[in-house]
């Protein structure tokens, strides 16, 4: 469709009312004009023949044709107009113009049979004697109060063209003026109409781009003023409810975002709507790719899309898990609700994803706890009580049965003892590390050298040689008692697992703001394989040689919660046969530290 800018239709629209109207104007003004010249030559054709026809009230000069004819040539010259004389029966008898001889019955003209009845009779029609349009004007002859015949005065009309053709030239002169006029003005109020309405069109050109600091001027008529005051309204009115908009979004979004569970919204046609940071996390997505994705497209977990599937088409809460495939094997417990509009209808699904691995692992590692407890417990309890019912069954009568019996039962009961002394000891440094235990900045090399002398019994009876370096200066935020006891767990191990007449090598340095406390041993050795695990309670490499030895398998676990308690971690690395090196590495504290 073609448009047009809006000034030039209303000024086009001016324009043709203008014209028209001007040409209306003109064209009435035209004809009355000639209506008024018309009837003044009427009038003055009477007049004319009002004047003449008293030169021919003689019954005599009636008679005389030839007489009239010629009095009607010479008063036609005289008076620039063509006289005819006709008798009651309609017969010329005198004619400026022509020979009346020649001339037909005029009995039939109008204005003849006007004039014989004693009106004035009036005709304009065309004159094949003179050959153009004529105006003609008759009354009758009397003579002594009787009609004896008409005089009829004729002009031709082209005189009143001739007149007529010098006032157009200014009629068309006025008319061009008039409309020169008329369209300058036309064209002052059309952009009085469209400026304003230009203004508004770049103004709300803006207000679409967002920009709301642009207002409309007050407009030069109340209803373009309006106008004006209604769309700045609007504009403020936008600018409040879109700034609502993106505060209530982006408070959504940072909940949304700070969530840990993944969040999913997917619409009635299964297509992805929105997801948080969390779940494009969780399912490996590029968060804003998959927008609007079919969930086929987006999810590749055929159970999780069959969850969400049911959901949208059930309506209905659901809650289920999977597992993924993501650093290792992933569980996730799914929640599902319809996501309903204000007015109730359902526009789709919401599924929250929860990484429960660890949970599960936790639950995993606390049932085989109490498994393993169990197991440990049980086996000593079942010896005490195997050797008991044997003393009871008269093995009590022999004395070195009884006695060795009583060993055994014994060392079986130490054991136990060590595996609640080492339980408790663990839970203690547990429950410990959520309170944070107490500690205080203290030099390692004290704590150190009080595990070598509380281990120095056992190294005298395995024969084994310690050699010991620590600076005086390693200073640690420590808890005196538990970090001596995770040293003595590691050199007791060390001792354990070394051949008599070994070496043993305990060292303390500083590197890179931590102190590391090492344990190394030439011993047995561990496999690669289990160093993952070492540190887990009740893990043992070989497990009939630790019982043998009377370990309890907590050892290593309780040096890891000590570390960790310090805020600091435990190391292992070992090759089977070439001995072991376990490392404590505790953050240093300076000196000030402790202000
Ligand atoms: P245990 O009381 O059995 O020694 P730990 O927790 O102290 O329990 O140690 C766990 C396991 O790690 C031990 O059973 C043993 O197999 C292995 N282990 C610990 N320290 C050493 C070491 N210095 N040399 C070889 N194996 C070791």
């Amino acid at each position: 469709m073609f448009r047009r800018k809006l000034i030039w239709q209303l000024f086009l629209s001016f324009i043709i009312i203008i014209v028209l109207s001007v040409a209306a104007v003109t064209i009435y003004i035209t004809r009355s004009l000639k209506e008024f010249y018309l009837n003044e030559m009427s009038y003055e054709l009477q007049a004319r023949a009002q004047l003449i026809k008293d030169n021919f009230a003689d019954s005599t000069l009636l008679q005389n044709t030839a007489v009239v004819d010629s009095l009607c040539k010479n008063l036609g010259k005289q008076s620039s107009s063509r006289i005819t004389i006709v008798t009651l029966s309609g017969h010329v008898i005198g004619d400026t113009d022509e020979n009346p001889a020649g001339m037909e019955n005029h009995l039939n003209r109008p204005e003849i049979q006007k004039a014989l009845g004693g009106g004035v009779g009036m005709a304009k029609r065309y004159s094949h004697t003179r050959g153009e349009m004529m105006l003609y004007s008759a009354i009758p002859i009397l003579i002594n109060g009787q009609i004896s015949g008409a005089v009829r005065v004729a002009r031709p009309l082209s005189a009143l063209d001739k007149e007529f053709s010098s006032i157009y030239p200014r009629i068309i002169f006025d008319c061009i003026v008039l409309l020169f006029l008329a369209g300058s003005i036309s064209y002052y109020f059309s952009r009085r109409f469209s400026v304003p309405l230009e203004k508004m069109t770049q103004v709300s050109e803006e207000f679409s781009r967002g920009n709301f600091q642009h207002k409309l001027s007050p407009g030069n008529s109340i209803e373009i003023d309006k106008l004006a005051q209604a769309m700045n309204r609007m504009a403020e009115q936008l600018d409040e409810k879109i700034k609502t908009i993106i505060n209530q979004r982006n408070e959504l979004e940072a909940v949304l975002s700070s969530m840990v569970e993944g969040v999913l919204a997917f619409d009635l046609n299964e297509r992805l709507v929105n997801l948080n940071k969390a779940a494009a996390r969780i399912l490996d997505l590029d968060g804003v790719q998959a927008l609007g994705h079919y969930i086929q497209e987006v999810i590749r977990h055929p159970h999780l899309q069959a969850f969400v599937k049911k959901v949208i088409h059930d309506g209905q809460p659901m809650e289920g898990e999977i597992s993924i495939q993501r650093n290792g094997d992933r569980v996730l417990q799914m929640h599902g609700t319809a996501l309903t509009s204000e007015k109730g209808e359902n526009l789709g699904a919401l599924v929250v994803l929860h990484d429960i691995t660890h949970i599960r692992h936790l639950e995993n590692i606390r049932r085989d706890f109490v498994a393993n407890v169990s197991h440990e417990l049980k086996t000593p309890i079942t010896s005490i009580k195997g050797f008991i019912e044997t003393l009871r069954d008269g093995a009590i009568g022999d004395s070195d049965d009884a006695a060795r019996f009583l060993d055994i039962i014994a060392r079986q009961s130490d054991r136990l003892n060590a595996i609640v002394e080492d339980l408790l000891t663990l839970s203690k440094i547990e429950e410990a590390e959520k309170t944070e235990i107490p500690l205080e900045l203290g030099s390692l090399k004290y704590v150190i050298q009080n595990a070598v002398d509380a281990c120095e019994l056992k190294l005298k009876e395995k024969n084994i040689t310690l050699t010991f370096e620590c600076p005086e200066d390693i200073h640690c935020q420590i808890n005196k008692q538990l970090l001596e006891q995770a040293i003595v767990n590691l050199l007791d191990n060390a001792i354990k697992y070394s051949e008599a007449g070994g070496a043993i090598e305990l060292a303390c340095k500083s590197s890179n703001n931590e102190a590391i406390i090492s344990v190394r041993d030439w011993g047995i050795g561990i496999e690669k394989k289990h160093l993952p695990r070492l540190f887990e309670r009740f893990y043992r490499v070989d497990k009939g040689r630790s019982s043998e030895l009377g370990g309890t398998g907590l050892g290593l676990a309780i040096v890891k919660h000590i570390a960790i308690a310090h805020h600091g971690y435990v190391g292992v690395d070992s090759l089977i046969g070439k001995g072991s090196v376990f490392t404590i590495h505790l953050p240093i504290a300076h000196i000030s530290d402790n202000t």
